[in-house]
């Protein structure tokens, strides 16, 4: 049996050959099921100039934003993670996500995307925030081959019952795992691990002679 447990991006992207090909249905689950970006930007500063007791803030746009940008700018750079909190660090970890992370992080070098995270500080701390920057770490799980993104979710064209196909094996051999299988929990590593529990079952009932159709249900 092989039980195949890449995520949802490295299934779109095709680098696996599988042969003889997967059966419609699975390849249309892979292709309907969306695969988004979730990244981060550590930024070192010298010293802290937001309020160090808060584990995090948010950023809203500003009052002057067109309607029409706040689709275009949804998900940029909104939350950020206070690390003097967590590390004792004068740090800040921002995340970006959904349209404007893809877009962003692949029409941009890691130094733009920087500049994008701390012209969303500026707004709101002024100049401080460049008189204080030392360093930053920016994510990339987009263009990792091992990822190419981050996590499932339902778009347009898809359903909740695109997870439970991809959680279908083809045959008897041919097993499937990951958040990406498990409608209940998607995109947790909950859902991910509760996912190899089932096909472990059901790699068990296959070996003792038939696939049980009861367990896909954690
Ligand atoms: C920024 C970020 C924050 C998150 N925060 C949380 C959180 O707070 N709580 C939470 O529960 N979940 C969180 N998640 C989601 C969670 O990390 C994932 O849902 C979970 O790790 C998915 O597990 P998986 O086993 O399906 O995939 P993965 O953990 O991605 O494992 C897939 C494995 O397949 C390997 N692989 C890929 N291609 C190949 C290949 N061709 N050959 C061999 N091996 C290959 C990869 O190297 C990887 O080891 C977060 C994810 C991200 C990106």
């Amino acid at each position: 049996a092989v039980l195949v447990t890449v995520p949802l991006g490295v299934l779109k992207a095709k680098t696996i050959k599988f042969s003889p090909s997967l059966p419609e249905w699975k390849r249309a689950a892979i292709e309907r099921l969306g695969f988004g970006p979730i990244e981060k930007v550590v930024l070192l500063f010298s010293s802290t100039f937001w309020d160090a007791d808060a584990d995090f803030f948010g950023i809203t746009m500003p009052d002057s934003t067109p309607e029409e940008d706040y689709v275009s700018q949804r998900g940029e750079f909104f939350l950020f993670w206070n690390m003097h909190r967590s590390h004792g660090l004068p740090a800040l970890l921002c995340i970006s996500s959904g349209m404007f992370a893809d877009k962003t992080w692949r029409q941009h070098s890691y130094k733009g995307v920087v500049n994008k995270a701390m012209a969303a500080l500026k707004r709101t701390f002024g100049s401080q925030v460049n008189a204080c920057f030392k360093r930053s770490v920016v994510s990339d799980w987009g263009k990792n081959p091992y990822a190419r993104g981050s996590y499932s979710f339902v778009g347009l064209e898809g359903s909740g019952r695109d997870y439970d196909e991809l959680a279908e094996p083809v045959g008897t051999r041919v097993f499937f795992a990951g958040e990406h299988t498990n409608g209940q929990h998607p995109a947790t590593a909950t859902g991910a691990f509760l996912s190899g529990l089932r096909e472990a079952q059901r790699i068990d009932e296959a070996a003792r002679g038939g696939v049980d159709p009861s367990c896909s249900c954690y």
